[in-house]
């Protein structure tokens, strides 16, 4: 097929070529025949990094390298035992490090599948969504203004349409596109104006395309090598945290050279110590730190995706714990995006609708009584031009076939396809006895001009009995400005200042009742009027009337915007609709305080940067606004210090999502530009979901600084020991492998268990904490120094008293090692319970963290098999301990964590800080 020049093909010869139905699109037998034929829709990935180099590369770290260096030395020397010993540690360390690897790898790939873009196709005559990659040739798309195009297409149909397409022909402006054949043979592809390219985007207006060409048989297929396509995975606290790994690295080793020459000045046999120096090294080097880092944000992620929200860029999990502001948008993110028209209002009358929902039922009263109207030719037109001047369908699943089961049946007999303000118009018209279907055979839609955020209004030109009319509907003020005369009491008559004086009051008072208000208008064109500029085609108009519509809060708002508060977050509207609707919508959520503001895009306008920044801080509803508008209220928020989630659907979107902090998309009703410039996507489009996301955001933060403070805390103990030992001329309390095994048992389970530890139950009533705050800030560090001191104190304390009873004993002192080894485990396996608190081990349930407890046992069982199985025992060189000596090493093991706990518990009875109250709610950090 790759021979024809698709551009110069007609309908019919497309059909043939293709196979293909152009109304009916494939079949799905059809579709994947055709997919097994060609191979999926995709461009082929970069080569993956084998498991076995992946495994080989957990031994690539030097101080591991040395170790395996010096045991095979000592192999070859005759201590067989202790090296197969310690070769099989390592190996069991590699086997954990490579699992936590592959895991974390697995996660991420999981990501990326979840977000990958879906194509609206037609398959046998039904229109449905299904992942871009299985799009076969012969497929018939339906592309909308901010849509991706996913395969290259032959457009069949275009209104208003306009293509960017710099990737692949360096073109920066939106060229035009069309439906008709181009002659031509020889066309470069920036002029075959009728085929849409894979990869390309629709900027503006709506296409339908029958699928040419698929995957890597695409122009976009054939540049596909050039094209980088990974994004930049580690956040800036992996990044942060390689770098102290290596300043780790270094402190341990110099340590460890202390240790090593403190131990040989004191007499001890050179070549032990230096095996005991690189055991120790190799303990206390936190490898597995990055691993752990990657899986506790890759599970946090998983556990985002279950509350709604999918992550797209994993940096985007730290940025959302530090959060202080969320910009959303009102319509289907507060709101429902359920409407239903409940007034109408026309010449000075007003109207109610009843009924319920999608279901076409229901009439409209005046005064109490049902309006005959079938003799009100206004009211006839105002539905009219709701029934023509849309897109969407209302389907009635029993007549599908798809009868529902169950008690909700009634409702949801009903469904919708397309733009729930368009279905409430719809279902206005239905049930008024003016549905899209009676005026199918009457009316012909000839052209369209499309609706945007921007325009803030949608018009088609249909014919009727040999003329041509226009019909427009969008927003009141916009749609008022554009009319010269209007309907009253059946009549055409000039809009003059005090008609429309009436009509902007109506359309007022039906905003403050948090309606979301439409207005309609129509113009009969000229013969000769070619209706190719949408400005002068839509001008001049007659103004009809007005809808009225409810669009209900979704009911979990309100409380996710109390949780925000709390959480000193500042929740602020931004939406396209009226000030009045969104003042009321916003009063009914909570989210303007006393003293808030609430302003119009126009008046956004007329305000300099500098009165902006001003009144940014208090301004809580921005209405009427642009796409671009947003771009200054993040900017705005940005210079006042705050880090900005900022939630977007359309094409223009995204620069204003781009810039903010958090990129917020919507997954169902969000365009693939939007999507792809976000680093956050809400699968509900829910605001309830940013929080959720807000708070597993916190609460991976607080995870990674708990298992932080557990392994560098751990570390210091066990230098600690070893150092203070050398230093005062004692013998070795811990031999290497014993190090070894200290480092398997309580490095591994206990650090992953906390990555996924429950976050504390006052997470969300903190303030956002600071974008540049330092990951030890907060008295981490000194957390972690003091109770490293302490366990490494307390088990040196542990050895000294056994090795006392007999001094010079060789049993004694391994009785001694192995106290000092059994305090040193256990000190750290209780030490982990107090790291899931910012307080103490007493302010939280120590069972609550399941995984922990199992993590805690397993290291205790694996603690316990070294000290009672007795062939371990010549290896490990240790003896069962005795009540005495288990007394010594629970007092010695567990004084650092209860010590500390206890003077936490005196010092949290103190009054503490509250957060700002700022007219009844939190004020949010400025930093
Ligand atoms: P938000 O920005 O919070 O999602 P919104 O949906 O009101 O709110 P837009 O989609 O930008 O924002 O719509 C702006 C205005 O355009 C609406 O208030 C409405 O008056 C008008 N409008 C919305 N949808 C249509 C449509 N399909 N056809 C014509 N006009 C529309």
């Amino acid at each position: 097929m790759d021979g024809l020049k698709w551009h110069q093909l007609g309908t019919s010869e497309l059909q043939e070529q293709l196979g293909t139905s152009l109304e009916k699109g494939l079949t799905d037998a059809q579709a994947s025949e055709r997919l097994q034929r060609d191979g999926r829709n995709e461009l082929t990935e970069g080569k993956r990094v084998s498991p076995i180099l992946l495994f080989l590369n957990q031994f690539k770290d030097f101080m591991v390298l040395v170790l395996i260096g010096a045991t095979l030395i000592s192999g070859l020397l005759g201590e067989y035992l202790d090296a197969i010993t310690i070769i099989a540690i390592l190996i069991i360390n590699a086997v954990l490090g490579f699992i936590q690897e592959v895991r974390a790898e697995n996660s991420l790939r999981a990501l990326k599948e979840l977000s990958a873009p879906i194509a609206k196709v037609i398959r046998s005559g039904v229109q449905m969504s299904v992942p871009a990659k299985e799009l076969a040739v012969g497929d018939i798309v339906l592309i909308e203004s901010g849509d991706r195009i996913p395969a290259d297409i032959r457009l069949i149909d275009a209104n208003s349409c306009y293509a960017e397409e710099s990737a692949l022909t360096g073109e920066s402006v939106p060229v035009n596109k069309h439906a008709a054949a181009i002659a031509d043979a020889e066309l470069p592809l920036g002029d075959q104006r009728n085929i849409g390219f894979m990869g390309t985007m629709l900027t503006r207006g709506t296409a339908k395309g029958v699928v040419i060409r698929t995957g890597m048989n695409t122009e976009m297929g054939k540049i596909a090598g050039l094209i980088e396509q990974t994004e930049a995975m580690e956040t800036p606290l992996q990044h942060r945290l390689e770098q102290l790994g290596k300043i780790l690295i270094i402190v341990a080793i110099s340590l460890t050279v202390l240790v090593v020459i403190a131990g040989i000045l004191h007499g001890q046999p050179a070549y032990g110590m230096f095996l005991a120096g690189v055991s120790l090294a190799v303990a206390a080097i936190p490898e597995g730190l990055p691993a752990i880092v990657t899986i506790a944000l890759a599970l946090g992620v998983q556990r985002m995706i279950k509350r709604k929200a999918i992550v797209r860029k994993l940096p985007s999990v730290e940025t959302l714990g530090c959060a202080s502001v969320i910009c959303s948008d009102k319509t289907g993110t507060l709101t429902q995006n359920k409407m239903t028209v409940t007034n109408v209002w026309y010449g000075g009358r007003s109207l109610e609708v009843t009924g319920d929902g999608y279901n076409p039922a229901g009439s409209a009263l005046e005064d109490g009584k049902e309006v005959d109207i079938k003799n009100d030719s206004t009211l006839r037109r105002l539905l009219q031009i709701s029934a023509l001047c849309n897109n969407a369908v209302l389907i009635h699943t029993e007549q599908d076939g798809k009868k529902k089961r169950g008690k909700e049946k009634q409702q949801e007999e009903w469904e919708l396809r397309g733009d729930p303000t368009e279905g409430a118009l719809a279902v206005l018209s239905a049930k008024l006895g003016v549905s899209a279907k009676s005026l199918e055979g009457l009316y012909k839609r000839e052209k369209e001009f499309p609706f945007d955020s921007e325009r803030k209004r949608m018009s088609v030109v249909v014919s009727h009995q040999g003329g041509r009319i226009i019909c427009t509907k969008g927003a009141p003020d916009v749609l008022m400005d554009l009319c010269t005369y209007v309907l009253w009491d059946g009549k055409v008559v000039p809009f003059t200042a005090t008609l429309k004086r009436k009509c902007i009051e109506a359309a007022e008072g039906m905003a403050e009742s948090a309606l979301r208000v439409l207005g309609l208008a129509y113009r009969d064109l000229r013969p000769a009027e070619t209706c190719d500029n949408e400005q002068e085609a839509e001008s001049q108009l007659t103004f009809v009337g007005l809808t009225g519509m409810i669009d209900p809060p979704r009911k979990e708002v309100r409380d996710a915007i109390a949780v925000c508060r709390r959480a000193g977050i500042k929740t602020v509207m931004i939406t396209g609709d009226h000030q009045r609707t969104a003042e009321a919508i916003a009063a009914q959520l909570g989210i303007m305080p006393r003293g808030g503001i609430a302003i119009s895009g126009k008046e956004l306008e007329a305000m300099s940067d500098e009165q902006l920044d001003r009144l940014a801080d208090n301004i809580y509803v921005y209405a009427r606004v642009s796409p671009e508008h947003k771009l200054r209220i993040v900017k705005a928020l940005q210079r006042h210090g705050h880090v900005v989630a900022m939630t977007g659907d359309g094409v223009n979107d995204a620069p204003a999502i781009k810039a903010a902090d958090i990129g917020i998309a919507m997954g169902i009703s969000g365009t693939d530009v939007s999507k792809e410039a976000s680093s956050l996507v809400l699968s509900d489009d829910n605001f309830a979901s940013i929080v959720a996301a807000i708070e597993e955001g916190r609460g991976i933060y607080e995870n990674i600084r708990k298992f932080i403070r557990y392994l560098l805390a751990s570390n210091v103990g066990e230098i600690l020991v070893m150092f203070l030992a050398m230093m005062a001329g004692m013998p070795l309390p811990l031999i290497p492998i014993q190090i070894l095994w200290v480092n398997l048992v309580t490095d591994g389970l206990p650090a992953m268990a906390l990555g996924v530890d429950q976050a504390e139950k006052d997470l969300m009533q903190q303030k956002p904490r600071g974008a540049k705050e330092n990951i030890f800030a907060r008295r981490l560090g000194w957390k972690i120094i003091s109770r490293g001191i302490l366990i490494g104190v307390c088990t040196l304390a542990a050895f000294w008293i056994t090795l006392r009873i007999a001094p010079n004993s060789a049993d004694q002192l391994v009785k001694a090692q192995t106290v000092a080894f059994a305090t040193l485990v256990l000190a750290q396996l209780i030490h982990v319970f107090d790291c899931r608190s910012s307080r103490s081990i007493f302010h939280r349930n120590i069972l609550q963290n399941k995984y922990l407890v199992f993590a805690v046992l397993s290291s205790l069982l694996l603690m316990l098999a070294v000290l009672y199985i007795e062939p371990l025992r010549p290896i490990f060189k240790t003896v069962p301990l005795g009540f005495r000596e288990w007394c010594l090493v629970f007092v010695a093991a567990g004084i650092p964590t209860f010590f500390m706990g206890i003077g936490s518990v005196l010092s949290s009875n103190r009054p503490k800080k509250k957060i700002t109250k700022m007219t009844g709610m939190a004020k949010p950090s400025v930093r």
